[in-house]
């Protein structure tokens, strides 16, 4: 027969003392937020030892985590004691030495620094550095032993063991988050290009470059920049989280002389300021608490070789940013950098275009009046064949002038030239006078036009001239993209404070994808730009939107292929009759 001794108090006290190491480790590996770890490793530290208080102090070489857990003390002791140590005294020592420190009465150690202001009185104490790759970045400590009057030399060695967990702990979660980090990094610069791609105004991939850097750099506040045109400052064209100034105001530009952008200017290069206090003349835009950044990273936009504009990450707290971090701006520079050779190309295009057209009108109106005149007159007395090439001319010359008007029109909205003339509006009555302008369009196409009026009058403060623009454009295209014998219904909706009036058709619908996309310039769906069956030129849409934002509203499309589209105008009701 085998007999088994039972274990002895001491072989006892190593089993639980290894149960605890098993079940910190089995937590590490499982859990990936660095203080859920952390605590689990203080609180196993403190109870295995039988000590009152344990602590675990993590200071991070980048800067990328700090973190300070007690076990044994309430949040609201924690609370009343305030900061965390800062590592003067006993810890000092601790953390100097790079060696376990153990101490009988911390009262009567001449290192000490002692307590700060209601702190819970501690006598004995055990601490150990945490080491990642020889360098030390934070402590372990545990303070008064239950029932005893001083640590042994085996707690000692436990909970040096504890400490390196926290070490595998702390690179574990810094892995992470480098890893997370640089996925979303990756992803967010995916993101940019192609909104950089997409139809999105450029000007709005500036407000997105500033979120992404505040998210990826992990700062409150960054700002974008641009040369003014004389070259006498930097002209703020989009921001996140900066401070309006104490009058209430944005600071919207930067000066070329004691500014970061001006430096960046003449260097070209990104500027790291890990410590802003030490540039007493350098302007800093506030943060949004009013205080001025502890560090800044300014990063050029270079456009044809040449800086014209920055941008800038502002940290609350004092750091020292990273080369990945620095390349990502100086990525976020290029993605902006290409946004304004878009803008760039666009308004020449657009200004190349708006002088053809304007050039083309005096000569296309001679045409005009030409073809319209030999039309009228002659066309009896011609023989058919000629008769036909002056109609011809005739209706293709009335074509290209519309065009010519819908291209300077919409140049003059987009360059904010349009001047509305408002007066009060009943808008059921506007409506229904436009759709009855419109009848013969569709009595042509044996299209039934149904008219619902509102319950109630309905005004808005509108210019009556451009808003039956709008009108007459969405209700041609209901005309020209339902078929014959199709129909369409017009109605005006008053709501509390708003009122819609709504245009349907029994169309074909317009695909989701097209949806948002037929209010761009000159875009016509492929099966209208492939078939010449239906002119047009893609510009009607965009200076609908154009109108009716101009008059504070909105123009959407709500449709499914197959059933129909449904064009609405939300305008702003006028209270006041
Ligand atoms: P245009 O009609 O001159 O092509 P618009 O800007 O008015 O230009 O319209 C853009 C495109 O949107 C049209 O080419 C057409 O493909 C689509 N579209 C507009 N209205 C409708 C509608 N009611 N039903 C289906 N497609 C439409």
């Amino acid at each position: 027969m085998v007999t088994v001794d039972s274990p002895t108090a001491n072989e006892n006290q190593m089993i639980k003392r290894l149960q605890a190491l098993v079940s910190a480790s089995i937590t590490i590996s499982s859990e990936l937020d660095l203080d859920t770890v952390l605590q689990t490793i203080a609180d196993t530290a403190r109870n295995f030892a039988g000590a009152q208080y344990a602590a675990l102090g993590i200071v991070g070489e980048d800067e990328l985590i700090i973190s300070f857990i007690t076990s044994g003390i309430s949040k609201t002791e924690r609370e009343e004691i305030g900061e965390p140590p800062r590592g003067h005294g006993l810890l000092g020592v601790l953390i100097k030495q790079g060696q376990p420190l153990r101490v009988r009465n911390m009262s009567k150690d001449a290192r000490r620094s002692g307590f700060p202001p209601n702190h819970p009185p501690m006598t004995s104490l055990l601490g150990v550095p945490v080491s990642i790759n020889n360098k030390i970045v934070g402590d372990l400590y545990i303070t008064d032993r239950i029932n005893a009057d001083e640590f042994t030399a085996e707690d000692e060695w436990w909970l040096t063991l504890f400490a390196r967990q926290a070490a595998v702990a702390v690179q574990n979660a810094r892995l992470y988050k480098k890893m997370k980090l640089a996925r979303e990094r990756a992803q967010t610069l995916a993101e940019l290009a192609g909104a950089l791609n997409e139809a999105i105004k450029p000007e709005e991939l500036f407000d997105q470059i500033t979120l992404a850097a505040c998210r990826l750099l992990e700062v409150p506040a960054a700002a974008l920049y641009l040369l003014d045109t004389n070259q006498t400052r930097f002209d703020l064209q989009a921001q996140t989280g900066l401070q309006s100034s104490i009058n209430g105001e944005l600071h919207t530009c930067l000066p070329l002389q004691g500014s970061l952008a001006g430096q960046v200017l003449v260097k070209a290069t990104s500027i790291n300021i890990e410590n802003s206090a030490e540039l007493s003349n350098v302007f800093f835009p506030p943060l949004q608490n009013n205080q001025i950044a502890a560090s800044v990273l300014v990063s050029p936009i270079k456009h044809g070789g040449k800086v014209n504009g920055v941008i800038e990450v502002h940290s609350d707290q004092r750091r020292k940013f990273s080369p990945e971090e620095i390349s990502l701006l100086e990525a976020f520079a290029g993605y902006a950098a290409l946004a304004l050779e878009k803008i760039q190309l666009h308004r020449q295009r657009e200004d190349f275009l708006s002088m053809t057209a304007h050039d083309l009108r005096a000569p296309l109106t001679a045409i005009k009046m030409s073809a319209g005149l030999l039309a009228a007159n002659l066309t009896d007395q011609l023989p058919p064949p000629l008769a036909r090439l002056v109609s011809n001319i005739d209706r293709n010359s009335e074509r290209l002038n519309n065009l010519l008007n819908d291209l300077l029109e919409l140049t003059r909205l987009e360059q904010g030239r349009v001047q509305l003339k408002l007066a009060k509006l009943e808008i059921g009555e506007a409506v229904a006078a436009t759709a009855h302008t419109l009848m013969p369009l569709f009595e042509e196409k044996n299209q039934k036009l149904s008219l619902e009026q509102p319950d109630a009058e309905g005004w808005v403060m509108a210019d009556r001239r451009r808003l039956e623009q709008a009108l007459v454009n969405i209700l041609t295209n209901a005309n020209k993209y339902t078929p014959s014998s199709g129909q369409i219904w017009v109605s005006t909706r008053i709501e509390e404070n708003r009122v819609i009036v709504a245009v349907k058709d029994s169309g074909q619908g317009i695909p989701a994808e097209d949806q948002s996309r037929v209010f761009d310039r000159y875009y016509r769906r492929a099966i209208h730009e492939q078939s010449d069956e239906i002119a047009g030129s893609g510009l009607g849409l965009s200076i609908t939107r154009h109108l009716v934002e101009l008059h504070g509203g909105q123009l959407w499309v709500e449709s499914e292929v197959g059933q129909g589209s449904t064009f609405l105008i939300q305008l702003p009701l006028n209270s006041a009759k």
